[in-house]
């Protein structure tokens, strides 16, 4: 017999944040035996939910050790300030560029007010955290949880900040937002303003090779078959920015390259359902688009700069 392995547990825990939600927003807890490992943290306006999750399957807010952020927007970031109120011991990882956001949020809040609007005030506002508790890893940095291993990977195109984070023994990835929304089978971008489209795809390429099994998504839950959905991904990402594009270049404004996209594109409809269901609308889909569109023009704009 060689060394016993004690079998790590992980669960996929709803932090929505309106209380008669399911399937919005989720967290990771990875239980290694010993203590506890999570990805994202969730929203503000989450982490009551998440305490009684915590408090039903018998475990503390002291039992957290790490906690590994995405990135540091409202729907995954926002609670970070509570964890560490409520634990100071532990220790968060976060981006060098969103670290000085989780220390003061107030830019960070002021910002999702003016460009997500009232669904900031559904996530609800953050507040900060120490530095004590922050830790900036490099690309690539590797976290011991002693049974496994995450290991960091800087993917940026959601956003500058972004990581995802793989749990190397398990070949699990979690995607935050870097894979877009993952709902009823079916996977669509998410990629407000600011988004880079070129990482974007980079960034894909650089999941892909990992060769995961799993996919943890934060919108929403595990999905198995990870390579397929990579490249399932893939395909609409680049459907997606090729219609913006085109649609930019002919001077068209985004509500109408919206309708035709929908039109052609099935996965829009399946998951306009669940954005209903949860009490959102089609501005979820728009904000998406009018990202990529956005990078356009700021490409545009950064040639005629140039020339
Ligand atoms: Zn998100």
């Amino acid at each position: 017999m060689g060394v016993s392995r004690l079998p790590i547990k992980i669960y996929t825990v709803d932090v929505s944040p309106k209380e008669d939600v399911k399937g919005d927003i989720c967290l990771y807890v990875v239980d290694n035996g010993e203590y506890l490992t999570l990805v994202e943290a969730g929203p503000s306006n989450g982490y009551i939910r998440f305490l009684n999750w915590l408090e039903e399957n018998g475990f503390k807010t002291d039992d957290i050790k790490y906690v590994l952020l995405t990135h540091i927007h409202l729907d995954h970031g926002g609670a970070s300030g509570y964890i560490a109120r409520d634990n100071s011991g532990v220790t968060i990882y976060v981006h060098p560029k969103g670290y000085p956001h989780l220390i003061d949020p107030s830019k960070l809040w002021r910002a999702s007010l003016d460009t997500i609007g009232y669904v900031a005030e559904v996530y609800g506002e953050p507040i900060p955290v120490p530095k004590e508790n922050l830790v900036t890893p490099e690309d690539n940095e590797i976290i011991d949880i002693g049974e496994d291993r995450f290991k960091i990977l800087y993917t940026p195109g959601h956003a500058s900040h972004h990581m995802s984070i793989y749990l190397e023994g398990e070949r699990i990835l979690f995607t935050g937002d870097s894979l877009g929304l993952y709902h009823g089978g079916t996977v669509i971008p998410t990629s407000p303003k600011p988004h880079n489209v070129p990482k974007s795809i980079e960034s894909i390429m650089k999941m892909r090779s990992l060769q995961p099994r799993k996919l943890g998504f934060t919108h929403f839950g595990m999905s198995d078959d990870a390579v397929k959905m990579i490249e399932k991904y893939e395909i609409v990402y680049r459907k997606w920015v090729k219609v913006v594009e085109e649609g930019y270049k002919m001077g068209k404004d985004i509500t109408e390259i919206y309708r035709e996209l929908k039109a052609e594109d099935l996965y829009i409809n399946i998951q306009e359902r669940f954005f209903r269901s949860r009490g959102y609308g089609e501005e979820e889909v728009l904000f998406s688009l009018y990202g990529i569109y956005s990078y356009f023009e700021w490409m545009d704009m950064k040639s005629r700069e140039g020339s």
